[in-house]
Formats: C-alpha cells, sequence, structure tokens
C-alpha cells in the first residue's frame, strides 16, 4: 500500500481490526519513509463459490481456513501476516473470478501452492505434503528436486569432482 503523503512503497500495519459491523477490515498504517500514519478500509469481499470437499460433501469457503494453513506452512519462515493474507485474498479474487459455482478443495490447494512457491520454497513443501499427501518418502523428495532444478545437479557434480585432483606427485620431474 502506497504513502499517501511521500508515496513511498512501503508501508506497515500496525493495528488490523474488522469495523463494527464486520463487513470491512480497518488497518492503521505507518509509512516507513515519512513515518506518518493513515487508516485503509478493506472490504471482505462476497464469496460466491461452495467448496467441494475430498469426501463430496460441500462448504462455505472460509478464508481463515486457508489462511490456517499458509500460517502453519510458514512457520519459523520469514513471512510476514501481510505477506500471508496477501496470498489469501489473491487465491479469494482468483476463485471468485472463475465464476464457478463450486471449486472442490483440491483445487483450492494447488491455487495456494502456487502462490507459496513464489513467496517461500519451504512453505511450499511444508503446504504441499499436507495437501497432496505425499504417498512416500520419494514422491516427496521428486518435488524438492523439481524446486532446487539445476542448482543441486551442479553442486552433485562439483563434489563428486573434488576427491579426483589429488593425482601421484610430479611424475614429469
Ligand atoms: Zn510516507
Amino acid at each position: 500500500m502506497k504513502c499517501p503523503f511521500c508515496e513511498a512503497p512501503d508501508t506497515k500495519v500496525i493495528d488490523s481490526r474488522p469495523t463494527e459491523e464486520g463487513h470491512a477490515i480497518r488497518r492503521r498504517r505507518e509509512c516507513e519513509k515519512c513515518g506518518k500514519r493513515f487508516t485503509t478500509y478493506e472490504k471482505v469481499e462476497e464469496v460466491f463459490f461452495m467448496v467441494v470437499k475430498r469426501d463430496g460433501s460441500r462448504e462455505s469457503f472460509d478464508r481463515n481456513k486457508v489462511l490456517n494453513g499458509i500460517v502453519r506452512a510458514c512457520e519459523k519462515r520469514p513471512v510476514t501476516m501481510d505477506q500471508m493474507e496477501a496470498v489469501v485474498s489473491e487465491v479469494e479474487r482468483g476463485l471468485n473470478n472463475m465464476m464457478e459455482k463450486e471449486i472442490s478443495s483440491s483445487f483450492i490447494g494447488e491455487v495456494v501452492m502456487e502462490k507459496l512457491k513464489d513467496l517461500d520454497e519451504v512453505a511450499y513443501v511444508r503446504f504441499a505434503s499436507v495437501y497432496r499427501q505425499f504417498k512416500d518418502v520419494n514422491t516427496f523428495i521428486a518435488e524438492i528436486e523439481k524446486l532446487l532444478g539445476t542448482d543441486a545437479g551442479g553442486k552433485l557434480k562439483k563434489t563428486a569432482k573434488a576427491p579426483k585432483t589429488p593425482a601421484l606427485p610430479a611424475e614429469e620431474e
């Protein structure tokens, strides 16, 4: 959120609470550059779809449930509450825009995973392990290797080469 006084891009939330009617969230923010404070009101979005669970039952979309899952995955990671809430809002908006009446919980999980991948790799793997219910260690490792990509391969090659270097000393002399 941009500072309305100096236009600095970084402001931090110092207080956050629902309004009396509960239809909006009132946030007190402070600009990290000029130190001025201001208040924003964020409207709670209306949700138009039902969530279809694995067992086929339906329930209404619960933003807190999604947030709790993310908070658990981000435990002890350098991710702020603001960032986690932003992920939930993005997910919610995206799902609403699909204009579907019913969306499966596993699809919602995939969407959250995609967002977490960009935010924090450890949180992503943790979340994925719960959501995809990895059947064994191998699928879990495969997922991590996919994440690490070429970096892991490069490292492995280097360490494999290293022990070969001390050749027999000075044969030519
Ligand atoms: Zn400012």
